[in-house]
């Protein structure tokens, strides 16, 4: 008789969970997965998928007021916010189906219901069924945080709650200034909300390319967009169907709905990782983990958003394939978490791949920068009063592009192709000795010639 029941065990049918049973399947491996919400997990059901469906669908405004400088007369428009939502989730439900199928085809064998730790080598389900396995892969993801309990919280929705509205706000308060605060202000934007953003800092996006954060503030206003900084929220107050958000500066902000987006944090809570034995990391709260994703348990793994490293899905996928690589295949691979490019699907949108300015001024003794902003070629004639910014981060010692930042019209697409220039470390040379593709706005990042900046610092005497 086997030792264990299953060869490995995967707690969570999100990216990463997926992505390693199936590859530990394919190596032979008796897999079961554990799910107690929907497969696919937050990309497929609340995030990634679903998100880039609204930010399309919202962009159609947009599209529909630059026809006309292009003689279109479009007659009366109008948007059902139901319609959308039921549209939406038929496309998820046939996506968790994929994902629900590719996992049992692999020979994986899918449990829908919530699986916590007994002990290092056992899995408890809620059904209270126990099942032993040789390794267990925890990929429980994360969720929302909820923030500080200000008063009337209660009423303050998350993303997860966004994505199902019964109707379109025609007024929404969004608390943020991250990447979903972001996202979703753009699309209540673009379906017509009134939409304020309030953030505690004194720019949004912090961590990105200053460059970046006050291009995005400015565009964003254009669109309409009011963006508050340096203050919070205090309070939330409902009256019948409305709201009034109280703010930490003393002024109030009338709405029919209050978001916060204010991170997210690692599903550790309740998985019995004491009783295993697994350690928490204390820098971050994620599972702790080392190159490989391994847990202070040697059979168990962590991989995703709950270990709170880089929470991005492709991060998820990779570090799922790579854990079952090195553990099924015999195939040791470590992922490489540098110069991860990634993109903010706002309206604008941001691309960036490797070091910002201020990054790379800290590391870096000569930098040099080539910037542009220019008046995208629609807007010549769609009249839109919009610009597009475009950065190269150059290493001045080495000729090596260091960063390139984009704010614009498919600046994730765009992103996606420099980030392989980037990652083989090409120099500014190199992308100069490309020809430009005429007429793109991307052409711009071979055709900078002059630093636009230049910063050298003294070696100290
Ligand atoms: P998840 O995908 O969260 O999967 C974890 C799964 O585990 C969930 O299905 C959960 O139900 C299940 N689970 C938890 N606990 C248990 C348990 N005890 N037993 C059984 N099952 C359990 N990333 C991008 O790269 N691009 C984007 O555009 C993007 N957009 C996003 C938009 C939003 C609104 C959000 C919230 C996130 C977005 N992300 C995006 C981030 C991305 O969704 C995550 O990084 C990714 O899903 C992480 O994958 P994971 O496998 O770690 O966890
Ligand atoms: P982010 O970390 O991107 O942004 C959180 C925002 O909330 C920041 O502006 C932060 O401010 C602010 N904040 C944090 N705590 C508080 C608080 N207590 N009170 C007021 N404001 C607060 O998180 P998100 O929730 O937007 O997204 C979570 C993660 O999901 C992202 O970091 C990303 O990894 C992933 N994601 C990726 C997407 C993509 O790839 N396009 C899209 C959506 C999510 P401050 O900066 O000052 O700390």
């Amino acid at each position: 008789m086997a030792e264990f029941d299953v060869d490995l065990f995967v707690i969570g049918g999100g990216s990463g969970g997926v992505r390693a049973a199936r590859i530990a399947a394919n190596y032979g491996a008796k897999v079961m997965v554990a799910e107690e919400y929907r497969m696919g997990g937050t990309c497929v059901i609340r995030g990634c998928v679903p998100k880039k469906l609204f930010v399309i669908g919202s962009h159609v405004h947009q599209e529909i007021e630059d026809a006309v400088g292009f003689g279109w007369s479009i007659g009366q428009v109008s948007f059902d916010w139901a319609t959308l939502v039921a549209n939406k989730d038929k496309e998820i439900a046939r996506l968790e189906g994929a994902y629900t199928s590719n996992v049992e085809k692999s020979g994986a064998r899918i449990v829908k219901t919530r699986a916590v730790l007994e002990d290092a080598h056992t899995v408890r389900l809620a059904t209270g069924e126990k099942v032993t396995a040789k390794y267990i892969l925890i990929a429980t993801g994360g969720a929302p945080n909820h923030g500080p309990a200000v008063p009337g919280i209660e009423h303050v929705i998350s993303s997860n709650e966004a994505f199902h509205l019964k109707q379109l706000p025609k007024r929404i308060v969004i608390q943020g200034g991250g990447y979903i605060a972001l996202e979703f202000a753009g699309i209540f934007a673009g379906f017509g909300s009134d939409v304020t953003v309030v953030y505690r800092g004194d720019n949004i996006l912090r961590g990105f390319d200053e460059d970046v954060c006050k291009h995005v503030r400015s565009e964003m206003e254009k669109r309409g967009i009011t963006i508050i900084t340096g203050c919070t929220v205090a309070k939330v107050d409902k009256h019948g169907k409305d709201y009034t958000t109280h703010l930490s500066n003393g002024s109030s902000i009338a709405s029919d709905q209050v978001m916060f987006a204010i991170g997210r944090h690692p599903n550790v809570r309740g998985l019995g990782l004491e009783a295993a034995g697994v350690a928490i990391n204390p820098a971050n709260g994620g599972i702790q983990v080392d190159g490989w994703s391994k847990t202070s348990v040697d059979n168990i793994y962590a991989v995703g958003d709950v270990t709170h490293r880089t929470n991005l899905t492709p991060v998820a996928i990779r570090e799922g394939h790579a854990f079952a690589d090195t553990v099924f295949g015999k195939r040791p691979v470590q992922v490489d978490h540098a110069t991860i490019p990634t993109a903010v699907f706002s309206q604008p949108e941001v691309g960036t791949v490797g070091l910002t300015e201020e990054e790379a001024r800290a590391q870096y003794s000569h930098v040099d920068i080539y910037k542009t902003d220019f008046r995208p070629i629609k807007a010549t004639m769609s009249g839109r009063d919009t610009r597009v910014l475009m950065k190269l981060v150059v290493d001045g010692a080495s000729d090596r592009v260091l960063g390139c930042h984009i704010v614009g019209d498919a600046a994730a697409e765009i992103t996606q192709a420099v980030a392989i220039a980037v990652k083989m470390k090409a120099t500014k040379a190199d992308f100069d000795a490309t020809v430009a593709l005429h007429p793109t706005a991307s052409e711009e990042l071979v055709t900078m010639r002059t630093p636009t900046a230049r910063h050298v610092r003294q070696a100290a005497e």
